[in-house]
């Protein structure tokens, strides 16, 4: 098949293209770079089935393919609160190119949504049948009621169109490729830990998330694409809950760091608690998480060590 991946230049969607290449697949990667980079897909350009374009998702763009997989959105709260109002640009108009390409060709088109589509969330641990408890208003809302509208649009043109869709609502996912300077908490805790900075702490660290590494996510995007049984929203993410200290102890623990925990303000609607119930991929892909935090964290870290020296 020939496989567009919106966002391919990215951390999630770089591991996507590699995986859709070794299945054989052709794959034109589009990505403007905004948080993506050339460093993540550079050995790929050489592959005469890769082809990267440097475009925005937000303006109309034309390609014969089979499938479509909709990655392109920054993905960490400061890169997505440093402009809001492209941020819901991208993440609506965005879906409406997808879903427009899509329909004129006939292709799936899968849509990486988020379990911020939850909020802070009321139901734990959150089943798809959740509608979520989501500030309409506030510095989150860019990247969430983007995300939310965006699978209103996935649904519409399926219901009025037929297009087919799939969506995951993807839980936090950490590894290799992600930008030093990414603001997520797995990344900012290890860089931390590995330069002898304070290992920063938003709040009383009591709140939890639960962590996916990259890989298992990668197999859960392509078990969802590729079966016939459920269009989605299906919950990806790993079960297992940490609070924000376990994390940092572990990451200083595994890195063998003297780094301080220092509590800095907890920023506005940060959700107090998040662990993703996947009865839903479990019944319908066969899919369940492998790989355990601790050598997740390993493979990171050893992955930033080079990096930061590199
Ligand atoms: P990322 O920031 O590394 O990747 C996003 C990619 O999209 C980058 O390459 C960026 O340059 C590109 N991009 C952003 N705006 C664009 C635009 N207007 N036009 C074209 N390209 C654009 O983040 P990621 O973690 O790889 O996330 C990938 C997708 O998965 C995002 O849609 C994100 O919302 C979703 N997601 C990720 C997580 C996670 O924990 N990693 C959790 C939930 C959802
Ligand atoms: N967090 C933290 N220190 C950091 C970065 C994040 O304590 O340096 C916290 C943040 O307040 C949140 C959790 O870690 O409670 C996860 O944050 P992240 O930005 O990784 O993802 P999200 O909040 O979008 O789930």
């Amino acid at each position: 098949m020939r496989v567009l991946v919106t966002g391919g230049a990215g951390f999630l969607g770089s591991h996507l293209c590699e995986r859709l290449l070794g299945e054989g697949h052709e794959v034109v990667c589009l990505d403007n770079l905004f948080t993506g980079r050339k460093a993540n897909i550079v050995h790929l350009l050489s592959n005469p089935y890769f082809e990267f374009v440097r475009h925005d998702v937000i303006d109309p763009f034309k390609f014969e393919v089979d499938q479509i997989y909709n990655l392109a959105c920054p993905a960490s709260p400061p890169h997505y609160q440093y402009n809001a109002i492209k941020t819901i640009k991208t993440s609506v108009m965005g879906a409406i190119n997808c879903l427009g390409l899509a329909k004129r060709l006939k292709a799936r088109v899968f849509q990486a949504s988020t379990s911020e589509v939850y909020g802070d969330p009321h139901q734990h641990p959150q089943q798809e049948s959740y509608w979520g408890n989501v500030n309409p208003i506030g510095i989150r809302s860019c990247y969430d009621e983007g995300k939310r509208c965006a699978e209103t649009l996935f649904f519409d043109y399926h219901r009025q169109n037929g297009v087919d869709i799939r969506i995951a609502r993807i839980f936090n996912t950490y590894g290799p490729r992600m930008l030093a300077s990414d603001g997520r908490v797995v990344s900012n805790f290890i860089v931390q830990a590995l330069r002898g900075e304070d290992i920063t702490i938003y709040g009383d660290g009591s709140q939890t998330r639960s962590f996916c590494f990259y890989s298992d996510l990668i197999e859960g995007f392509v078990r969802l694409m590729n079966q016939d049984a459920v269009t989605g929203p299906v919950n990806l993410g790993n079960p297992g809950e940490f609070t924000m200290i376990e994390l940092a102890e572990t990451v200083l623990r595994l890195v063998g760091s003297k780094s301080k925990l220092v509590h800095l303000d907890l920023p506005a609607d940060d959700p107090k608690q998040r662990q993703p119930d996947i009865s839903l991929a479990k019944k319908h892909l066969a899919w369940e998480p492998s790989v355990p935090l601790e050598e997740g964290l390993k493979e990171t870290i050893a992955y930033f060590r080079k990096d930061m020296e590199a």
